[in-house]
């Protein structure tokens, strides 16, 4: 069977293409720059590679950009969105008005991610190959919408994020998460498609490829030296739990809808406890950055996510699985982390 897997040079999109290859698909994979060997050979050494993976340069803003690698494909991984919060302030990091700030986040994160889902299925619909899509969609489009999230909560599929609360709240990430999948479903809807949505946590694990993304960064800036945690709570997930899902959504014929995928919601605080553990001799830090109470913990359903045959790899094996991959790949010093 061939494939397509979006944006296939990425941190979760690389273990998709490895499991893919290793299940026997052939697999056509878009990269934005195939000419970077940082793209593109930790994909052409996995196993299988040599004989079923196909690279394709393809960009999300680029009206059809995506027909070559889609075409003939029975399958489409749509992972391709960008995925970073690293400027937290960029107003002060641009020296530029609210308005320009704006339009910032419209170009880099909302259009890409709104309108390269557009573009992607709109190449699907070309073709009469395609019979499913696989959407990496995010718990960021499930969980903000600006309900209580405390202990007793169980936040399930049956959630949406409101985009005007993540506005309101400059959550730019989570506002183009959300908006690409409502986008998603109506083209769906309007063109009768099979569509399963993926919706990770923060995703966690080892690292294929060599460049820092940044849910794995997360991890690795707390080994970094910093006096301080961020007073957030998170659901964490193994990307190789994600990438499995993504197959497993594909291939069991009743799979259906949005699967949330998280193992366990942490604090920051409670991801560090792990650390010290794991790493005794680390220098982690040692207190929180704000003086207010701590964000609470909240559930994730794991109901669904079961049917899909996800049996959560333990956040603590995922933490150290994340440092241990870290460490060989020179993002962090062995030495923060004896
Ligand atoms: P990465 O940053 O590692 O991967 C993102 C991929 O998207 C890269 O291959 C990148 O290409 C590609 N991309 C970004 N912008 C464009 C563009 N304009 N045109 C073409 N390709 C583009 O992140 P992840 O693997 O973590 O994320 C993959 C997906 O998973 C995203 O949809 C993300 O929202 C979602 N997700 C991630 C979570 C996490 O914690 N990691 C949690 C929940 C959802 P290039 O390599 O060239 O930059």
């Amino acid at each position: 069977k061939t494939v397509c897997v979006t944006g296939a040079s990425g941190y979760i999109a690389s273990w998709l293409v490895k499991f893919l290859l290793q299940r026997g698909y052939t697999v056509k994979a878009s990269v934005r720059d195939p000419n970077n060997p940082k793209k593109r050979d930790h994909l052409l050494k996995l196993d299988g590679a040599k004989e079923r993976l196909h690279l394709f340069k393809a960009e999300l803003l680029e009206d059809g950009s995506f027909d070559a690698a889609i075409d003939g494909c029975e399958g489409v991984f749509h992972t391709a969105s960008p995925f970073y919060h690293a400027v937290t302030d960029p107003q002060k990091f641009f020296c530029i008005d609210g308005q320009a700030l704006l339009s910032w986040f419209q170009a880099e994160l909302i259009d890409p991610a709104v309108k390269g889902t557009l573009n992607v299925l709109g190449s699907c619909a070309k073709t009469s190959s395609v019979k499913r899509v696989v959407l990496t969609s995010s718990i960021a489009a499930v969980a903000y919408n600006g309900k209580p999230r405390t202990p007793e909560v169980v936040v399930d599929e049956s959630w949406f994020s409101d985009p005007d609360f993540c506005k309101e709240a400059k959550m730019w990430y989570v506002v183009s998460k959300t908006l690409a999948e409502d986008a998603a479903w109506k083209f769906a809807k309007e063109k009768g498609f099979d569509m399963v949505t993926i919706n990770p946590a923060m995703v966690i694990g080892p690292l294929l490829q060599p460049v820092l993304n940044t849910s794995a960064e997360a991890i690795a800036n707390l080994l970094k030296g910093s006096q301080t945690y961020a007073n957030a709570s998170f659901g964490w997930v193994n990307v190789k739990d994600v990438a499995y899902a993504h197959i497993q959504a594909f291939e069991i014929p009743s799979a259906t809808g949005r699967y949330c995928l998280v193992e366990r919601v942490a604090h920051y605080s409670q991801v560090v406890e792990i650390l010290r553990k794991l790493y005794p001799s680390s220098q982690l830090p040692d207190k929180c950055a704000d003086d207010k109470p701590f964000v609470p913990i909240y559930q994730v359903s794991k109901e669904k996510a079961k049917s899909l045959g996800i049996d959560y790899i333990p956040i603590e094996q995922s933490i150290q699985e994340t440092v241990e991959s870290l460490k060989e790949k020179n993002f962090i010093g062995a030495t923060s982390s004896n």
